[in-house]
C-alpha cells in the first residue's frame, strides 16, 4: 500500500495541475538525479512561427504556398506554423495527396503532380545525395545562418531540388530558464534532448543557461529511447532518470524513463506513455513534484 504521506503529496500536486499516476512514480521522481527534457513543445512553447523565407528555385509566395500544401497532411507544430503563415498571406492551397510523415525528419506529399517534401536539413541533404547531388552552397549557407540565430530551418524540395528554406522560431517557455536553475539547486542535472539540429539547439540552450555538455541534438525518436536507456545504466542515472516530453516522438522515451512526464497540451500518445502530467503547460511543475516527493519521503522515514 502507498504511504499516506505520498498519497497526500499526490493530492497536493493534483490541486496544482500536476498529475501523478501513483506513489511509486512520485517516490522515484524524488530520488532521480537526471531529468531529460525535450526541446520543442517542452522547454519551448511549441508554437513556432515562420520568421523568414529564402526562395531558391521559385518565388517567395510560391515557396510558402507549396510548403503549406505539403504540410497540410502533418500535425507537427512546424507544419501548423507553415499553414498559419500561408493563411496570414491569404494564399489558396492546392490539395496534397498521399501525404507521408517520417517522424523526426520530414513530410512528403504529391502536390500538383510533383513529389514535394518539407523536412530537416539532414533529410534534404540525404535526398540530394540519393540523387547523386549535394545541396547548393548558397542553400547550406542560408540554413547555417538561420540556425545560428536559434531558428529551425526546414527545406522545401521538389524531389532532390531545393525550392526554398523556411526559418521558424519557437520561443522558450517563460519559466524554462528558472526551472532549470531550480532543478540544479535540487541536485538534479537537466539535459536537453531534441530532434532539431545542433546549432539551433545550442542557441536555445544558451538562452536557457544550459552548457553544451547538457545538450543532445539531431535525435530520432529511436535515438531518444536509446539515450534514456543509456542514462539509466549510467552511474548518475542509477537513482532514477526522469524524462519530460510532449510529442508522439517522445512516447517511447517517456515509457522507457523511470518516470515519464507528459507536458500538458501535448499529444494523447505522450500522456498515455507517461507516469505523470503537467497540466496548464507549467514546466516549473517538474521541480515542484520533486520537492513534494522529497518532503513526503522525509515524513515517511
Ligand atoms: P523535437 O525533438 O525538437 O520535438 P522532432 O523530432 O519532432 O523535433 O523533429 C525533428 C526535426 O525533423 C524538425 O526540427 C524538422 O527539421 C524535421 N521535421 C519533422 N517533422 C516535420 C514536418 N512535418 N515538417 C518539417 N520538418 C519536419
Ligand atoms: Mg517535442
Amino acid at each position: 500500500s502507498v504511504p499516506a504521506a505520498l498519497t497526500s503529496a499526490i493530492s497536493a500536486g493534483t490541486r496544482r495541475g500536476l498529475l501523478v499516476k501513483g506513489g511509486a512514480a512520485l517516490e522515484k521522481l524524488g530520488s532521480s538525479r537526471l531529468v531529460a527534457l525535450d526541446k520543442t513543445g517542452t522547454l519551448t512553447a511549441g508554437r513556432p512561427r515562420v520568421t523568414d523565407i529564402a526562395a531558391f528555385g521559385a518565388g517567395r509566395a510560391e515557396v510558402l504556398r507549396l510548403a503549406a500544401a505539403t504540410e497540410s497532411g502533418s500535425s507537427h507544430p512546424l507544419a501548423r506554423a507553415v499553414l498559419a503563415a500561408a493563411a496570414e498571406e491569404g494564399l489558396t492551397l492546392p490539395t496534397a495527396q498521399d501525404a507521408q510523415a517520417q517522424a523526426g525528419r520530414a513530410v512528403t506529399a504529391t502536390v500538383e503532380g510533383r513529389t514535394l517534401s518539407v523536412g530537416s536539413p539532414r533529410h534534404a541533404a540525404e535526398q540530394a545525395q540519393a540523387a547523386g547531388q549535394t545541396l547548393p552552397a548558397e542553400v547550406q549557407a542560408q540554413i547555417a545562418a538561420f540556425e545560428a540565430q536559434g531558428r529551425t530551418a526546414v527545406v522545401l524540395q521538389d524531389g532532390a531540388v531545393c525550392l526554398g528554406v523556411l526559418a521558424l522560431r519557437d520561443e522558450p517557455r517563460p519559466d524554462a530558464r528558472a526551472t532549470l536553475a531550480r532543478l540544479r539547486a535540487l541536485g538534479v542535472r537537466p539535459l536537453m534532448l531534441t530532434g532539431d539540429n545542433a546549432r539551433t539547439a545550442q542557441a536555445i540552450a544558451d538562452d536557457l543557461g544550459l552548457a553544451a555538455g547538457d545538450v543532445r541534438a539531431e535525435l530520432l525518436p529511436a535515438d531518444k529511447l536509446r539515450l534514456i536507456t543509456g542514462l539509466r545504466d549510467s552511474h548518475e542515472g542509477r537513482a532514477g532518470v526522469a524524462m519530460v516530453g510532449d510529442g508522439i516522438n517522445d512516447a517511447p522515451a517517456l515509457a522507457q524513463a523511470d518516470v515519464g512526464i507528459a507536458m500538458g497540451g501535448g499529444t494523447d500518445v505522450a500522456l498515455e506513455a507517461a507516469d505523470a502530467a503537467l497540466l496548464r503547460g507549467r514546466l516549473a511543475g517538474v521541480a515542484e513534484l520533486i520537492e513534494l516527493s522529497r518532503a513526503a519521503m522525509v515524513n515517511i522515514r
